[in-house]
């Protein structure tokens, strides 16, 4: 589905991600790991065009993304995005989150709208909450309304970026939850996470990440039990 090749981004003289080629496939669960720094947010961030990638290719079913004919915006509204600070819009309802999207992007009417808003926020257990404001809940809540808001635009894939990092303890076991239901549903997921159990446990590949290049990638057993490089070795035994 997304085919990353040669994939470089710098900033001004650093380069930030150095040669990253990668493929996620229908109903994968791709768990990236890694030290902070090693560049694991801006190669999500590139991969739903939030940076600009300075070389190499994405390709998504195919067609490269990058090319000046590519629809953008239809693109964006296929690959969907929950961020660690969760990134709603603090003025409108949960339910308005939901919906904004889905009217201004993809031309749905506001009653269509709301139906399909409504029923995602009933799956992350947040229907209740349809009328009040983000300040009004829970990180935890916030989050789960995050990821239905990002449901609520029907994306092919989602990509989160470390969402239960900015989560009080005692709420990162509903996300991770949530996030779990829909991996055993198939929805294809790329994760940057510090969760190892959920990397371990839920996801079907695991990417370590390591000054801007993927130093080792396979299946959560292969990279947990028995990991090839030092450098992953390392990084694993600072969570045992
Ligand atoms: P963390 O685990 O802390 O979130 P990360 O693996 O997500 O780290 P990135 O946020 O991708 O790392 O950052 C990788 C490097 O790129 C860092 O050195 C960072 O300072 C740099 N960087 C990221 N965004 C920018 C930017 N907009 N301008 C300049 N440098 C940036
Ligand atoms: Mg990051």
């Amino acid at each position: 589905m997304i085919e990353i090749l040669h994939l470089k981004k710098s900033f001004g003289d650093v380069e930030v991600l150095k040669d990253i080629d990668l493929t996620i496939s229908e109903g994968e669960v791709v768990s990236v790991i890694g030290s902070s720094g090693s560049g694991k947010s801006t190669m999500l961030r590139c991969i739903n065009l939030l940076e600009e990638p300075t070389g190499g290719d994405i390709k998504f079913h195919g067609k490269s993304i990058m090319d000046g004919e590519f629809n953008e915006n239809e693109y964006r509204s296929k690959v969907g995005m929950v961020f660690q600070q969760f990134n709603l819009f603090n003025n409108l309802s949960i339910l308005d989150n939901c919906v904004v999207g889905q009217v201004k992007v993809l031309k749905r009417d506001r009653q269509e709208a709301e139906k399909i808003a409504k029923e995602y926020l009933e799956k992350v257990g947040m229907a209740a909450y349809i009328n009040a404001k983000p300040s009004q809940i829970s990180g935890g809540q916030k989050q789960r309304v995050a990821i239905a808001r990002a449901l609520s635009m029907n994306p092919e894939v989602l990509l989160f970026d470390e969402p239960t990092s900015a989560l009080d303890p005692e709420m990162v076991g509903e996300v991770l939850n949530v996030m779990e239901s829909l991996a055993e549903e198939g929805m294809t997921m790329v994760v940057v996470t510090h969760e190892m159990e959920f990397a371990r446990d839920v996801s079907t590949r695991v990417c370590f990440m390591d000054k801007g290049v993927i130093a080792e990638e396979g299946k959560p057993e292969e990279i947990f039990e028995n990991p090839k490089h030092d450098r992953t070795k390392e990084f694993l035994s600072r969570f045992r």
